[in-house]
């Protein structure tokens, strides 16, 4: 085989977890190839920047907070469940604060100030906070804020990935740009090298355009995805036109860290139907062309249906004082689940959810929109606030506005504010941003916290829309969790009689990792890590190498 280019360990894919084996992989001395089919970053860029961590992290000593690897390990079973082997997550959550460590020496920052609200993300003077549903298990194990949110303003992925990628360059790694992977090239049955559609000898106005309509369509793929789609269809063009094979040979081994498939709507299609109406959190890249690399050469796929479909009510916090109630005006969960958990419960039920909410709670919600947000927040909440929502003087004038069982509501709020006087928590002109308490016990059936739970009963009664659709300033984000099957000590892709396919790695988005059952902020990017870094390690370790007898 002529290869064009050679290294030990090829990696395809530059985002959090490509950056993260690659790191590994030239730590350990091994010559190193990122292979991107842009110019690298991918979701991980776009993303919030939060990372799961705990065990006594010093951004949570800072905070005051305590919490051990084994409160971690036992909240976390109750999220990750069986989709990897216990071992594997009891070594996530005491490595957690190594791994911590280890971002921060390449150069990625995070902080111990600590968010005294339930919010989904949040503002730029807090970095730690509750980004999961640990105070609603606060019976399986002591909550503890784990969301390290990267200590940067607005959404902060962009300098997390700014961060790695520098880290990577000052190892040596060699990052091929404009380098699509279009098949993985076996010999013996080994997986010894790539081949890529490469823009390298395109002329330099067709590397530019390219270059430049993808940066141009990421975000309004993100926000309005036709847009998005038509902005990035010259680029498929460009690509096809101008785009030359490249070789690259892999001598110890290939590792698949291209993403998820929330780009493909025929992946999407064909396994995870409930992501219809939800806005894909992905980029163009998240076509599934890692997925499919994988089973072409002989990898098994699975949990392709779960999908995250997240619904969050917070911020405005006052809100979770509110009852979330399906079509049939009963109850769905706990609303101060994370937004994710409440998303998969109104997936359940049919995709139709409200949230009822007395006059006191719209009116402290709406005089926390003033500071207590970043500005989509801000945005979305507001638009809730006054398009999403219909009131009325009555509970079951509301309930006929919405569309909602008129009895199975007045009977779920009779319940729900009963509940409320009974442990006297119904003084809703209390603080209106906290500080949360997450030690209160509640009487509430869901467990929901007891300062949230307050009375709904000062007229007029409004129900906000949190149903699942496609709606531009209220979008349901949803996120691919599922990918190729791997063993769990070396991140090698397995095939579907549990043998590994000799040379092929896999990690993040485009893997099963720990968040491939549910997720919770940061979890994405803290698999990504976790998983690249093992990838690595591994296709370094091993002792073949393909040419060398
Ligand atoms: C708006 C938003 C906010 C988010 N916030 C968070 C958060 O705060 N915390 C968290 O944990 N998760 C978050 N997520 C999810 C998280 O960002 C992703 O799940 C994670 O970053 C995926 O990382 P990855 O390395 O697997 O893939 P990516 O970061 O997507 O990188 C994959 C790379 O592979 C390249 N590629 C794809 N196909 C090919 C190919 N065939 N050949 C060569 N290259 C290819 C792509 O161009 C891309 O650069 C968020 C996602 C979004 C969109």
């Amino acid at each position: 085989m002529h290869w064009d280019i050679e290294a030990d360990v090829v990696v395809v894919g530059f985002g959090a977890a490509g950056a993260c084996a690659a790191l590994e992989a030239a730590a350990a001395g091994r010559s190193v190839v990122v292979l991107d089919r842009f110019a690298g970053g991918g979701a991980t860029a776009l993303s919030g920047g939060v990372v799961y961590a705990g065990g006594g992290t010093p951004q949570q000593r800072a905070a005051g907070v305590t919490d051990t690897a084994s409160a971690m390990f036992d909240y976390l079973s109750t999220e990750v469940g069986d989709v990897v082997p216990p071992g594997t997550l009891r070594q996530f959550c005491d490595d957690s604060v190594r791994m911590l460590g280890w971002l921060e020496s390449h150069g990625v920052p995070f902080e111990g100030s600590l968010c005294p609200d339930k919010t989904s993300y949040p503002t730029n003077r807090h970095y730690l906070y509750y980004s999961g549903s640990e105070v609603s298990a606060r019976d399986v194990a002591p909550p503890a804020p784990r969301g390290h949110r990267t200590r940067g303003r607005g959404t902060s992925g962009g300098l997390l990935f700014a961060r790695l990628a520098a880290a990577t360059r000052r190892a040596g790694v060699q990052v091929a740009g404009q380098s699509a992977a279009v098949r993985l090239v076996t010999e013996a049955g080994r997986v010894t090298g790539v081949e890529c559609r490469s823009l390298r000898g395109a002329p330099w106005w067709a590397r530019a355009a390219h270059r430049g309509l993808h940066r141009a369509a990421r975000k309004p793929y993100l926000y309005v995805p036709k847009a998005g789609r038509l902005m990035h269809r010259p680029v498929g063009w460009l690509e096809q036109r101008y785009g030359r094979p490249l070789l690259v040979g892999a001598a110890r081994g290939v590792v698949i860290a291209a993403g998820g498939f929330g780009a493909s709507r025929e992946l999407l299609r064909a396994h995870a139907p409930s992501a219809r109406g939800g806005l894909p959190l992905a980029t163009p890249g998240d076509d599934g062309s890692g997925l499919r690399l994988g089973t072409a050469a002989g990898g098994a796929a699975a949990l392709l249906d779960r999908v995250s479909v997240w619904r969050f009510l917070s911020p405005p916090p006052a809100l979770l004082r509110g009852i979330l109630v399906g079509a049939d005006g009963k109850r769905i969960c706990d609303e101060s689940l994370y937004g994710a958990a409440i998303g998969d419960e109104i997936v359940r039920r049919g995709g139709r959810a409200w949230l009822f909410a007395d006059r006191a709670t719209i009116a402290a919600a709406r005089r926390q929109l003033r500071g207590g947000a970043l500005w989509f927040q801000r945005l979305q909440a507001r638009y809730l606030l006054t398009f999403g929502r219909v009131s009325a003087g009555t509970v079951a004038g509301v309930a006929a506005k919405a569309g909602v069982d008129p009895d199975g509501l007045a009977a779920t709020v009779a319940a729900y504010n009963a509940v409320a006087a009974s442990a006297g928590a119904s003084d809703t002109s209390a603080s209106d941003t906290g500080p949360w308490d997450t030690g209160a016990v509640s009487a509430d059936p869901t467990g929901k916290p007891a300062d949230l739970v307050a009375a709904q009963d000062q007229p007029p009664y409004s129900l906000i829309d949190y149903s699942i659709r496609a709606r531009l300033l209220n979008p349901a984000p949803v996120l691919t969790l599922g990918g190729l099957v791997v063993e769990p000590g070396t991140g090698q892709v397995l095939r579907a009689d549990g043998t590994a396919v000799p040379g092929l790695y896999a990690a993040g988005r485009s893997a099963v990792g720990l968040c491939s059952r549910s997720y919770v902020s940061g979890l994405s990017i803290a698999d990504c890590v976790f998983s690249g870094r093992r990838a690595g390690r591994h296709a370094a370790a091993t002792s073949f190498r393909f040419g060398a007898g």
